[in-house]
């Protein structure tokens, strides 16, 4: 048999569409010979003659397609995005080939577990319902059809994320449409020849503009054209996806896509997630009118006739309300957070509470304005990382982490790259944003840390409904003045006064009704779509059936939430996971509220005992084993209905 070798590709060698396709060829070759030996193999299936070998290859592959997403999201010539898309394709084929392949899967069944460890054995086990999951028990012509569905999602989904990424809107404004916004802001745009500044839906041109134009004219027209990302190109893409989704359910005897994909997470079945977010919705429907009455009661101060709040209007009369009612002035705050700042801060917050190095990684990088890291912990190299966090043309338009290869305990260490869209260099950042870094962040820490001994079991391999918990987690140092008064410092250096942190703290759950439900309604749509026979179904309305169920601002006929919902591929039916994992995340945080956030013992319990574990073992495990007790979502719940009384 062949030996249980990693390859990877460094990513200044995939660089052209030639290297691309060479290295592209060269894996698959390998690869199909690879499992052609293992399925002809006559022998008993060991840890050694099967399992590794097996697993190497998995992770090989892995190491390809990890890199060649983070080429299609974030370089910058689109010869070689599309080279890497094509490429994808191709180790798609390839694994649903392999998960379809029936001589494997009888391995995986037959390995003599007797002498394996807990996590080898969870690991087949985990395969093992991959397999399932993936049909390989089916007859012939239905594992043939579900191949074939395959290959078409693949192409599917690659087409929606690249209508949302070149789907940049902009609008043209005169410089004084543009009162409200910060000098620096507008300072920072130059004019057309006649007269206009272009502004684009990214996020540091949209999220000012939205905030503080008193315009409203110029907020809708910008609020729309963000909204209006990807339509009608994604319309028939949406229409593919469902419906093709649905038929590959049906195939695997499953009701819906929804039924399907939350059948192996924390939640099970598409019924707890309606009667969860059913529950947070009654929880919160007090706070989110009460929040609502508060910024329509300002906005008739500017429109006394006005018997409504538009969306497009909402962060606007907010950020009136903060400012005028909660001492809460934002954009006097987002001078203490430039992005330079920020950034420096938040690795060293990382590596005070870790007890981890973040140093400078010497190494080719696609763009100017990305940078590299490695991690240490006590001289040992623990994983490497990229921060990709500034707009450009192509680029994925909102925030995630990549992983370009797994930690594989003694064999490969991880690779992360951060993508999100920040402002540059000494630009101010909002505290929303700042969030957001940390929130991203907190993905890169945990692919850092968990280095396994399987690619089933390393990095973020865990239950999709978990996964955002220790990114939710790690959002809250952005509440932590001893944190925030390190790096929050304004262009004279002074640092962030207490008496503005205090003021923002207090005002901290206001809108959080609001928030929350808008979260909801995400929630439901993306779990109500796949939860049904897409035959007939028209998405619009149902998005704006579920938005008058969870939130108190009416639709528009414009608007289209699914042509631009990149979560709506990715997620499928489980966005809910942001509000159950927000619910674990304020259960975990509970142990930081005890014992100090600041607290190394805590903090190293959380790494040892949930980061570094990976998917190797289920979640309420990780959680029960941090907790001393099982996870519960009371906390979460609690300060909702407590925000609701109040
Ligand atoms: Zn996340």
């Amino acid at each position: 048999m062949f030996t249980a070798d990693y390859q990877s590709t460094q990513l200044r060698d995939l660089n052209s569409v030639a290297d691309i396709t060479q290295q592209c060829e060269r894996i698959l070759i390998d690869a199909n010979t690879k499992k052609q030996l293992l399925e002809q193999d006559g022998s008993f299936p060991t840890q050694v003659r099967f399992y590794q070998p097996i697993d190497s290859l998995i992770v090989s592959l892995g190491n390809l397609s990890g890199r060649l997403r983070l080429i299609s999201d974030s370089f910058n010539e689109p010869s070689i995005k599309n080279a890497a898309r094509v490429c994808i394709k191709k180790i798609a084929n390839f694994e649903s080939e392999l998960w379809l392949s029936q001589p494997i899967h009888e391995k995986y069944l037959n390995i003599s577990q007797g002498d394996l460890d807990d996590e080898t054995k969870y690991s087949i086990q985990k395969y093992l319902i991959q397999f399932q999951k993936k049909g390989v028990s089916k007859d012939a012509q239905t594992r043939a059809k579900l191949h074939q569905l395959n290959s078409e999602l693949t192409n599917i989904g690659q087409q929606f994320n690249k209508n949302i990424n070149e789907s940049v809107r902009y609008i043209k404004v005169k410089p004084e449409e543009l009162k409200g916004l910060p000098a620096e802001y507008i300072n920072a745009r130059s004019l057309d020849e006649n007269g206009f500044i272009e502004i684009s839906t990214r996020y540091p041109d949209i999220i000012p503009v939205i905030s503080y134009a008193e315009n409203d004219e110029v907020k809708k027209r910008l609020w729309f054209a963000f909204w209006q990302r990807a339509y009608p190109e994604n319309v028939p893409v949406v229409e593919q996806l469902l419906q093709k989704r649905f038929e590959y359910a049906q195939l695997l005897g499953f009701d819906n896509y929804a039924h399907y994909i939350i059948s192996d997470k924390m939640a099970k079945t598409p019924q707890r997630v309606k009667d969860f977010l059913t529950q947070l919705n009654e929880y919160t429907k007090a706070a989110d009118q009460k929040d609502y009455n508060r910024l329509l009661a300002r906005l008739q101060q500017i429109y006394p006739k006005t018997d409504k709040v538009e969306l497009w209007q909402r962060d606007y009369v907010y950020e009136l309300v903060l400012k005028e009612q909660l001492q809460v002035d934002s954009k006097a705050i987002g001078r203490y957070f430039s992005f330079d700042k920020t950034k420096a801060g938040i690795l060293e917050l990382t590596q005070e509470l870790f007890g981890i190095q973040v140093k400078p990684w010497d190494t080719w990088l696609w763009d100017t304005s990305v940078t590299a890291y490695e991690v240490y912990d006590n001289g040992k190299l623990l994983g490497r990382f990229y921060l990709d966090l500034h707009p450009r043309d192509g680029k994925f338009t909102h925030a995630k982490v990549v992983t370009l290869q797994k930690g594989i305990e003694g064999k490969q260490i991880p690779v992360a790259a951060v993508l999100a869209n920040f402002p540059k260099g000494n630009a101010a950042m909002s505290h929303r944003e700042v969030t957001t870094f940390l929130h991203e962040f907190g993905h890169a820490l945990h692919v850092m840390f968990a280095s396994t001994q399987w690619s089933n079991t390393a990095g973020v391999s865990t239950e999709r409904d978990f996964i955002e918990a220790p990114s939710q987690m790690l959002e809250e140092w952005a509440w932590h003045y001893p944190t925030l008064s390190r790096f929050a410092t304004n262009s004279a250096s002074e640092v962030l006064p207490k008496e503005m942190f205090d003021a923002m703290y207090a005002a901290r759950d206001f809108n959080l009704g609001m928030n929350t439900r808008q979260q909801l309604h995400y929630g439901a749509f993306s779990l109500d779509v796949y939860n049904r026979d897409p035959n007939g179904l028209d998405v619009d309305k149902l998005s704006d059936d579920l938005q008058s169920i969870y939130t108190l601002f009416p639709a528009n006929d414009d608007q289209y939430l699914y042509t631009s919902f990149t979560h709506l591929n990715g997620y499928s039916a489980s966005y809910y996971t942001y509000q159950w994992s927000q619910a674990i995340a304020m259960d975990i945080l509970s142990k930081f509220k005890e014992n100090g956030m600041m607290d190394k013992e805590t903090a190293s319990r959380y790494r040892q005992l949930i980061l570094e574990q990976g998917g190797s073992k289920p979640a309420d495990i990780l959680l029960e084993d941090f907790l001393q007790r099982p996870v519960s979502f009371d906390a979460f719940a609690g300060k909702l209905k407590t925000y609701s009384q109040q």
